[in-house]
């Protein structure tokens, strides 16, 4: 059965009496290509446990069932779990849980489903767009021990992710994830790739998951309240932005100072290595 067809959709609609909920975001995928390079850019080999988040119809989930040892689909809507069953049937090496990704302990299933080796685990997932970023800093500051995370979003948070210092997309979400992980383009996918066709374009990132984050911070809660404040108010400069804080304008001043940073500047211009320097000398 190809399940990237309009038809096949339509057949399974009408006879799973199933209709998409634009609220959960379900635009599915009709192009092969875009699955295949996914796949791909993930390595998945015959040793790994995959979870996948929101699999639909399983037309990503039946090509990782192909390559994976193991895969954990978690889909949030209910009507789809028989059509999973039918979809997949041929595999048992797929576990579908009918739940929130956002509610699940995914760190607890992953050493449930792989107590032996709990760093041979990648994550994909073609989400519902208003989950793209929730689901990122989870997986990140909860340390869910995955090797990678290949994901299509919004092509505009795409952007931000892979942003670099001084361009203006660049803000508090491209210093999480370039904190935390090296960043791989993969593939750019347009609104008429998908059923029905979204307002946006897509992109698929690869974030591989760094054994240590790219800058030494002595402590990570500080680093992230700077970007924060910095971010908060991205057209003050540092002097100012950054007293949403809490912390005294002279420590704030003298910091900059040791860290070598203008107090005229703003939070957009500052590498990770800079925002790294001024925590560590406050
Ligand atoms: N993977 C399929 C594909 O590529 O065609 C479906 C992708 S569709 C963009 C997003 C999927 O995520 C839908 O099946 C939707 O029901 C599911 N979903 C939405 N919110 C979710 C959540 N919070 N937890 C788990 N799945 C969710």
């Amino acid at each position: 059965m190809d399940l990237c067809s309009v038809s096949t959709i339509k057949y399974i609609q009408k006879t799973f009496g199933f209709k998409n909920a634009k609220s959960l975001g379900q635009n599915f995928l009709l192009d092969n290509s875009v699955i295949t390079s996914m796949a791909d850019a993930a390595e998945i080999t015959g040793d790994d446990l995959v979870i996948e988040i929101g699999p639909g119809i399983g037309v990503l989930t039946y090509e990782i069932a192909k390559r994976a040892g193991r895969v954990v689909a978690v889909e949030l809507d209910k009507s789809l779990i028989p059509v999973l069953k039918y979809t997949l049937a041929e595999y048992n090496n797929v576990e579908i849980i009918n739940d929130d990704v956002l509610k699940v302990d995914l760190k607890k299933i992953i050493e449930e489903k792989n107590p032996e080796a709990p760093r041979n685990v990648k994550v994909l997932g073609n989400l519902p767009y208003y989950i793209t970023t929730p689901i990122i800093t989870d997986l990140l500051e909860n340390g869910v021990p995955t090797e990678s995370i290949t994901i299509m979003m919004q092509k505009e948070v795409a952007e931000r992710i892979v942003a670099n210092p001084g361009s203006k997309t660049f803000g508090a979400l491209s210093v999480a994830v370039q904190f935390y992980c090296e960043v791989e383009r993969v593939v750019e996918v347009p609104r008429d790739s998908f059923f029905p066709a979204p307002k946006v374009d897509s992109e698929v990132l690869k974030l591989r998951v760094l054994e240590k984050p790219t800058v030494d911070v002595n402590d990570k809660e500080r680093f992230f309240a700077l970007v924060k404040a910095g971010f908060g108010q991205r057209r003050k400069t540092l002097s100012n932005s950054l007293l949403s804080t809490g912390i005294e304008k002279e420590k704030i001043l003298a910091a900059l100072k040791c860290a070598g940073i203008d107090p005229m500047r703003r939070a957009e211009t500052l590498s990770l290595k800079e925002f790294a320097d001024l925590s560590n000398h406050l």
